[in-house]
């Protein structure tokens, strides 16, 4: 296991991509088997030292920002343990990239669809955000997708979960370690909202044990191995970039194509359907963010959608005559429209999909700012409500901002820039806003994200005091010093 105490060596462990400013850590532990994880955990637990899991940092609410105390990195537990093709199943150690991962799996003809657009981030990171993406719209979140956890927990000892192995009874979850050890929590009475939903711990009665560590933020113990399921490869993929010349064309281009694919998975009688695989959007201020490196984006643009569908050889015909169709409806630029047929040309859509985030964050860190992006969701029926109120709210108060995002679950990334503390100040002051009216809406704090540190006030107005002591209270069964992701999610 490597250690190291050096400033500048630890410098680069203190922030990830939220630019969140004040962490500070004693020490960098690298080890580089699950044994030594182990030991690390241990180590640190027998020394009452804090624990921050480092996965690779591309997290945007400050969640492996360290509070003092110990990061633990995964970057050595790097090794794809296994790939299994017939079973459909892979094992990977935390600090695996999801690219390289997504890389091993397609060159078995093999699909793993948790995407966060952010391909660096580490399976371990996307595991504790239970981190979503562009193809969450067919597929869902990571949490989908996992199969089994080996965890270790702050007192040292081992979990194993399988999936479908150990329930809660009621509102009670008992979890026994591999030596043996019981721990029994008790599980808050929230009602989490039926949307894609990232903040807080999932809680439900009755709920699977695995479930819980699935987006728990590094809150409750290292994840030192994963086990996912995987799907085959579609045979091939149809995708488009569609420009708008009105928002309310947006919004009914994506009504219409959101109640489409569900109705394609849900009837069995549908023989060749539309069935989005994803369905983003991008703003004209989004649009104009990355017009240079993009100046065949049409100048009249109000906005922008990005869709894919997967195909077979046989029905790729007849889906593209139903895309030009509904395109048709409601843009007169389908002349102007990107499609792509080729996996390079493919390759370049997801590219532009990928840019809009980049460049903000790498503006952000340039100017040395703090994201303020939101994350919020709301049910389907009320998106356009939160849409407008983010946009009159921007205008009112002068604020500059790009909005894209996930618009086939109803979640947008509004993005804020701020130059100065006052102007930092008053845009979390509408954000804040902001959060409480998509709360109103019956929406979540957080659909992707997680809260870290930068959003937990959030989360107190989405559940209350009470249930945010019963967020403590579970976690001070499985770590009672308070050591792991100090900060995040609980002050
Ligand atoms: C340009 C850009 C685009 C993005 N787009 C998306 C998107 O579309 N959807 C989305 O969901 N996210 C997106 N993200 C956010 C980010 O990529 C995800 O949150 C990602 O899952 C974080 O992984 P990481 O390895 O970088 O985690 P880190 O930032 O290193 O850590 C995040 C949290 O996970 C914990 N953690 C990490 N590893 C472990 C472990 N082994 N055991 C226990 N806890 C652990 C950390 O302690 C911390 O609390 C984007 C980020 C960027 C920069």
């Amino acid at each position: 296991m490597l250690t190291k105490t050096d400033q500048d060596t630890l410098q680069s462990y203190l922030s990830d991509a939220s630019n969140m400013p004040g962490g500070s850590a004693e020490r960098i532990l690298i080890p580089e088997s699950q044994a030594e994880l182990r030991t690390a955990v241990q180590m640190c637990a027998h020394e009452g030292q804090a624990i921050t899991i480092a996965g690779s940092g591309t997290g945007l609410t400050g969640a492996r920002v360290p509070l003092g105390g110990t990061v633990i990195s995964t970057e050595r537990l790097n090794k794809i343990v296994s790939i299994d093709a017939e079973r459909l199943r892979a094992v990977v150690e935390p600090g695996v990239s999801l690219l390289d991962f997504q890389t091993a799996v397609e060159e078995q003809g093999l699909l793993y669809p948790p995407d966060p657009t952010e391909r660096a981030a580490a399976m371990g990171g996307t595991v504790a955000c239970n981190s979503s993406g562009a193809r969450t719209f067919k597929y869902g979140a990571t949490r989908e997708f996992i199969e089994r956890l080996r965890i270790f927990l702050p007192d040292g000892e081992e979990l194993n979960i399988r999936r479908g192995a150990v329930f809660a009874k009621g509102n009670t979850l008992t979890l026994t370690s591999t030596s043996g050890k019981e721990y029994t929590l008790p599980l808050p009475t929230i009602q989490m909202p039926a949307i894609k939903h990232a903040a807080g711990y999932f809680i439900k009665p009755d709920m699977d044990a695995i479930d819980l560590f699935i987006g728990s933020e590094g809150t409750l113990g290292a994840i030192a191995e994963i086990e996912v399921r995987l799907l085959p490869q579609p045979d091939r993929i149809i995708a488009g970039v569609i420009f708008f010349d009105a928002l309310d064309n947006v919004m009914h281009f994506v009504n219409e194509a959101r109640a489409a694919s569900l109705k394609t998975r849900t009837q069995s009688n549908v023989e060749v359907g539309i069935d989005s695989r994803a369905l983003e959007y991008f703003d004209r201020n989004a649009l104009d963010f990355i017009r240079d490196e993009y100046p065949n984006i049409p100048p009249a643009t109000a906005a922008a959608v990005w869709f894919e569908q997967e195909v077979t050889d046989a029905s790729e015909e007849r889906l593209l005559e139903l895309w030009y169709e509904l395109i048709g409806k409601y843009t007169p630029f389908m002349d102007e429209a990107w499609f792509a047929i080729t996996e390079k040309d493919q390759e370049e859509l997801r590219a532009f999909r990928h840019a809009v985030p980049a460049k903000t964050y790498e503006r952000i860190r340039e100017l040395q700012q703090r994201k303020i992006g939101t994350d919020m969701a709301v049910p389907d029926a009320h998106f356009r409500a939160l849409y407008d109120f983010y946009t009159e709210e921007f205008a009112k108060e002068r604020l500059r901002y790009i909005i894209f995002g996930h618009i086939g679950n109803s979640h947008v990334h509004a993005n804020i820039f701020a130059s100065t503390p006052e102007e930092f100040d008053h845009a979390k002051s509408v954000y804040h806003r902001c959060v409480l009216k998509a709360l109103e809406l019956g929406g979540t704090v957080s659909a992707e994200h997680g809260v870290g540190k930068i959003k937990r006030d959030y989360l107190r107005d989405m559940y209350g005091a009470e249930a945010m002591s019963d967020f403590a209270a579970l976690k001070r069964v499985l770590d009672p010093k308070g050591l792991f992701g100090r900060g995040t999610m609980f002050a």
